[in-house]
């Protein structure tokens, strides 16, 4: 198996079937198994492990059986949207005795789904922009830090002080281990930014005012770390390790309480180096505030600070839905999930175990219908969209699919408006033939090509009309072209 699975780890396989004898290594089989199906970006698994005749499996209660939904889920997490984007993991895992009865405790399931964290993503990494709980509650958290350090005088900030003694503390000890409470979880929340390895420094400066707030050695204040850890030998010299920038700074030279004087090579070529850092340093009058880099007037938002944890617990794919305002959020949800071919074609649901009579597309009836094929391929919607196409003045082209119609639209000219129109045109298309689709199937309704033709235009006016900005609105222009009412 090892050898057959490194022999083509570069091509993606469609299936792959093992089937193996039920063992004590059950675990390390599967894991082994699913480890080079992942290398391979096999679309379909099928593991079958077998027992030896006259003994009887539940499959769903021998040892491993957690640990592998376990494992298949992770897998699905992280791999589903990088797999493929018009396929999905098609896993059946089943275990069975002799061939014979092999009906009596077979144990199959299949598992389709979307990848989360790629919906849970931001919208600019091709996401659903939903954003996770985890981000929003750590976001708020992290804001009563911010407030800490920034609210010198409010009352909150005294009692806090009073009960932790913290007025001298970094950012990560602002609370007492020993005063285990809604503060010292708050802090807590460093550890978690630390964990999915967000580095919060980037994400804010000091701003140095007075130097009276700002703790000299131990605040990061300069943007590259604190001066303890890139000078340690000199951290241990000073008298007080937690002075204040004030307390070493007066009338701009640099006031030292040492214990001893630096010596010896690396304390002097320290104090030089230290010393040329102070010179860059002006004080004034007021008060030092953290600055947030994530907004544009520095102020702390949570929601930037929850895009920032979202973007590093979720997954980037490369996605052509760009979102505009002027298209409903359930019809750009729907084009999102087109492109990903997450959508309940006859052909999907019948892969997922949903039979149907025939699955063959209601447009044309000669091919099964499929995402590309439904919106794109089809001869209906090809007569459809090369009317629209007509409408909006540009020929006709032929598109691979609809991640490749979507992409074409997100790129399309040099006028930003027009681009946008063209898009909102674009989505209107995809929308309209889904519903005569749904016409056609649940309603019997005889799809005509000008029908949906004049559908799209009369949907995409009222989008225009009523969630746009475009000046010149009127009905009888539209129809002459989308583009005259710029
Ligand atoms: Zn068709």
């Amino acid at each position: 198996m090892d050898k057959t699975l490194a022999q083509c780890r570069q091509l993606k396989l469609k299936k792959f079937r093992v089937e193996t004898i039920y063992d004590m290594q059950f675990e390390s089989k599967y894991n082994d198994v699913i480890h080079q199906a992942r290398n391979c970006n096999v679309e379909e698994l099928d593991l079958n492990f077998q027992h030896q005749v006259g003994r009887f499996i539940d499959v769903t209660r021998v040892s491993g059986y957690k640990g592998l939904v376990s494992e298949l889920d992770d897998m699905f997490e992280f791999q589903g949207m990088l797999v493929n984007g018009n396929t999905s993991w098609h896993v059946t895992y089943e275990a069975f005795g002799d061939a014979n009865k092999r009906t009596t405790w077979q144990s199959s399931l299949v598992v389709f789904c979307f990848a989360w964290k790629v919906v849970l993503g931001p919208k600019d990494n091709g996401g659903l922009g939903v954003g996770s709980i985890s981000a929003l509650n750590n976001a708020l958290m992290l804001k009563w830090l911010w407030r800490f350090k920034n609210e010198s005088s409010s009352l909150w900030r005294n009692v806090v002080n009073g009960i932790h003694n913290s007025s001298r503390k970094p950012m990560h000890a602002l609370g007492k281990k020993t005063l285990n409470g809604a503060w010292y979880n708050s802090i807590k929340v460093l550890h978690f930014f630390q964990k999915v390895g967000i580095n919060l420094s980037s994400s804010y400066k000091l701003s140095i005012k007075s130097g009276s707030n700002t703790l000299f050695w131990l605040d990061d204040w300069d943007g590259i770390g604190p001066l303890a850890d890139r000078f340690p030998q000199l951290f241990d010299l000073d008298k007080k390790k937690s002075c204040f920038i004030s307390e070493r700074m007066r009338s701009g030279t640099a006031d030292w309480a040492w214990k001893r004087r630096p010596s010896g090579p690396t304390e002097i070529a320290d104090l030089d180096s230290l010393t040329g850092l102070m010179t860059q340093l002006r004080l004034s009058d007021g008060t030092d505030s953290w600055v947030s880099l994530l907004s544009p007037d520095g102020s702390f938002a949570v929601r930037d600070f929850r895009s920032l944890i979202d973007s590093a617990l979720t997954v980037a794919v490369d996605h052509p839905v760009v979102w505009i305002h002027i298209v409903p959020i359930k019809v750009i949800c729907f084009i999102w999930r087109a492109c990903l071919d997450r959508i309940p074609t006859s052909s999907a649901l019948a892969l997922r175990g949903v039979h149907f009579s025939s699955i063959d597309c209601p447009f044309c009836g000669n091919k099964p219908e499929e995402t590309n094929h439904l919106l794109v391929d089809c001869s209906f919607s090809k007569e459809v969209l090369a009317r629209i196409y007509k409408w909006c003045g540009i020929d006709v082209i032929q598109f691979s699919g609809v991640v490749d119609l979507v992409r074409f639209a997100a790129v399309w000219g040099r006028c930003p408006k027009k681009r946008k129109l063209l898009l909102a045109v674009t989505y209107g298309y995809i929308w309209s033939i889904w519903r005569a689709r749904n016409d056609k199937i649940f309603n019997q309704l005889i799809p005509s090509v000008g029908k949906v033709v004049d559908e799209i235009s009369t949907l995409v006016f009222k989008w225009v009309k009523n969630r746009g900005t475009f000046g010149n609105c009127n009905l009888a222009t539209w129809f002459c072209s989308p583009f005259d009412i710029l």
